[in-house]
């Protein structure tokens, strides 16, 4: 290299920036076996960095950071965790004992595989993860239920939406794209995304189009699901670090999916009629009149609440690909929420709708009432629009608009009493001064 030989290079040119020691006598200068090429010193010094960047946090440093990071994580025990979820979510008593199991086996797999948590003689068993699968209507808590938890264990955790996916080189988004979001969640701290949780909304969405092998490519389809597959199942995926499409050329951010936690969820519209016929079929043929009884009490359950009796085979007939659903292995459903737990949604939760309401009318020195038929007549209304308690808040911010730009101006205004005929638009608030 070198200024000292610098007269031997006088004739040649860096092959990447096309410099010459000629013109820049103190351009350090490495001559190659052939006449005329060489790299110059500032090349390969940015050679060098760029090589030693992918490798400047060495894999055993990484492990080490990702070991210290799993074991500082506090996993509650489930009956804990459905104590923090009870605050938040109101009924889904069943998928917050399900979901409550799996995110604690979940982050127990990660202590005793990567973390110090070491369990004697089981050394040699090792522990599948559990990604779960959430069925039930829209607004009845599963995207809630899955963000109360993340938050309690406080892990990075992010919401994607399947509709928006579609299969790599086709219009539409990447699966890649769904961990980006996670690494944007953990402030782009790669080991830290890695033990994420990601909740995978309107899963049902990507359903296979028609039963039958198509003619046509089902890129929205089963073509997402075969590429979601990959990162379920756990993989190194490429992502680029600012989104939209992989290109050839681009730098990519490589996160291991292994240990994240995949919540899916949907409504999965028809899938009560899969599962009551296959029911129906099972139930040809009984012997005895104690059989005969048994069977018919389970028709009724089923008949009342068929996701709960969902098995991987009517994900299948539903659309979903055997290898997909296979990879969903806890299934839970949540209930159509009945107008009692919308009057208890509007009031009973941590943050409840209307304790935020109070507590805005409270800075103001305002008393805020709602009656009990007022309470009433707001979940029957929110309850025939048919989208859970996602129509509460909807209904809410309309009723409470005008309280909230009258209210503050008035003078010596000290409480607002809401009441069913407000609700019905009937009559006006009644203020007290
Ligand atoms: P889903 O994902 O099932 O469509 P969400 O969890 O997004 O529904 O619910 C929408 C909103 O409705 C939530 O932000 C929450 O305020 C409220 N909500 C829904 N279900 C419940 C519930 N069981 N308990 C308390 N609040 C709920």
């Amino acid at each position: 290299m070198s200024k000292n030989n610098k007269n031997r290079f006088d004739d040649i040119n860096c092959i990447f920036c096309g410099r010459s020691p000629k013109d820049n006598k103190n351009l350090p200068f490495i001559a190659s076996g052939f006449e005329g090429f060489g790299i110059c010193g500032d090349c390969l010094e940015m050679a060098h960095e760029q090589f030693s960047d992918k490798k400047s946090t060495p894999n055993s440093q990484k492990n080490k950071d990702l070991k210290n990071l799993i074991d500082s994580l506090t996993v509650p025990n489930p009956a804990e965790m459905k104590k923090e979820l009870d605050k938040f979510v109101i009924g889904q008593e069943h998928a917050k004992k399900v979901l409550a199991v799996a995110v604690h086996n979940h982050y127990k797999r990660l202590q005793a595989t990567l973390g110090s948590r070491k369990v004697e003689n089981y050394d040699d068993i090792d522990l599948d993860k559990s990604n779960v699968l959430m069925l039930g209507p829209t607004g009845s808590g599963k995207t809630l239920l899955a963000k109360t938890l993340a938050k309690y264990l406080d892990v990075p955790f992010c919401i994607c939406d399947a509709t928006t996916l579609t299969e790599a080189g086709y219009v539409g988004e990447d699966v890649e794209n769904i961990i980006l979001r996670l690494v944007q969640a953990a402030d782009y701290n790669i080991e830290k995304a890695q033990i994420g949780i990601i909740y995978v909304d309107e899963i049902d969405k990507i359903a296979r189009k028609t039963a039958n092998v198509s003619i046509t490519r089902d890129v929205s389809g089963e073509g997402v699901q075969q590429a979601l597959l990959k990162i379920l199942e756990g993989t190194v995926a490429n992502v680029p670090p600012k989104g939209g499409r992989k290109h050839p050329e681009q730098e990519f951010l490589h996160v291991d999916t292994n240990n994240i936690l995949f919540i899916c969820g949907g409504a999965f519209v028809g899938l009560d009629k899969i599962i009551q016929r296959r029911c129906n079929k099972q139930q040809l043929g009984f012997g005895n009149d104690e059989e005969a009884k048994k069977k018919a009490k389970e028709d009724n359950d089923i008949l009342k609440n068929p996701l709960a009796y969902c098995e991987p085979e009517d994900l299948m007939q539903f659309g979903l690909i055997p290898e997909f659903a296979g990879r969903l292995p806890m299934i839970t459903n949540l209930n159509q929420l009945g107008k009692a737990d919308l009057i208890k949604i509007l009031t009973e939760p941590q943050n409840a709708l209307i304790k935020q309401y109070k507590k805005l009318l409270a800075m103001e020195g305002i008393e805020l009432e709602f009656t009990d038929a007022a309470l009433d007549a707001l979940a029957e209304k929110a309850y025939k629009k048919g989208t859970g308690a996602r129509g509460l808040r909807a209904l809410l911010e309309n009723l409470m608009l005008d309280v909230m730009y009258t209210a503050p101006s008035q003078k010596n205004c000290r409480k607002c009493i809401i009441t069913d005929d407000v609700v019905n638009k009937k009559a006006k608030v009644i203020i007290e001064k």
